[in-house]
């Protein structure tokens, strides 16, 4: 089995290490990642300058660019044969609920679904980030079960999100939907050294909600959550209700 990694945290992160060392057990690896922090970046492309990889010592393509194009380059010119799997993560932070919107590491599986490739998308909720490595032995037993089902299933991908406590006391494994975040208090307005005003998106405080079966909740009580995400937006239960609106020219 030939399976790419990659993430948003860059390829010097903890998670992406961690991940490429569990995904080797499984098939060969091929690690293919930003060259810089790229968190939130969401699904963006970079149409307006060239991309350039460059191969470390230890055989990692670097590219300076986003997780997706990361995926782009990759599977459309980089590896020589087509991956049967793609891994995005370990995420240094968790990706629950609306945070999937903007997350870079969900963005990369989510372009490997689009290109037809089975993926799941990793995240840690924790922050103590230099300890990631003690997940190995719990990463490599969850993806032992995912990577090789032959029913894995089409246009959806896997958020996986790992719960802030030690690995021996995770409390097993949820499948969960998609729970609601709003932040409070994240945009900062101040003004620099110079007096001139400036904006800063992030920090403040997060309130989540969602039902029993929620991403969120799960993570709070300690399991893994499994999210199966699918790509199509389309509001399906209000087909209906807006053709009723009669829009017309
Ligand atoms: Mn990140």
């Amino acid at each position: 089995m030939r399976i790419l990694v990659t993430n948003d945290d860059g390829y010097l992160a903890g998670g992406i290490l961690t991940l490429a060392r569990a995904a080797a057990g499984l098939g060969d690896v091929t690690v293919v990642a930003p060259d810089r922090e790229q968190s939130a970046t969401s699904h963006s492309l970079t149409l307006h300058y060239p991309l350039r990889v460059r191969s470390t010592s230890k055989g990692v393509q670097v590219v300076d660019g986003t997780p997706t194009d990361c995926v782009m380059l990759a599977i459309g010119e980089l590896l020589e044969d087509r991956p049967d799997f793609v891994l995005s993560g370990v995420n240094h932070g968790p990706n629950l609920g609306d945070d999937v919107l903007y997350s870079g590491t969900v963005a990369a599986a989510m372009e490997a679904t689009i290109l037809g490739i089975p993926a799941i998308a990793v995240s840690y909720a924790g922050k103590d980030h230099e300890r990631l490595g003690d997940w190995d032995a719990v990463l490599v037993q969850l993806l032992e079960q995912l990577v090789h089902r032959t029913d894995f299933p089409a246009e959806t991908l896997l958020n996986v999100n790992l719960p802030a406590v030690r690995p021996d006391e995770v409390a097993g494994v949820r499948v969960t939907s998609l729970g609601r975040r709003a932040y409070v208090g994240s945009l900062t307005r101040a003004a620099d050294p110079n007096g001139r005003e400036y904006f800063w998106i992030g920090g403040g405080e997060s309130k989540w909600w969602g039902g029993p079966d929620s991403d969120f909740r799960a993570i709070h009580e300690n399991f893994i959550s499994v999210t199966p995400l699918h790509l199509d937006l389309t509001n399906y239960r209000l087909m209906e209700g807006l053709s009723g609106w009669g829009l017309k020219l």
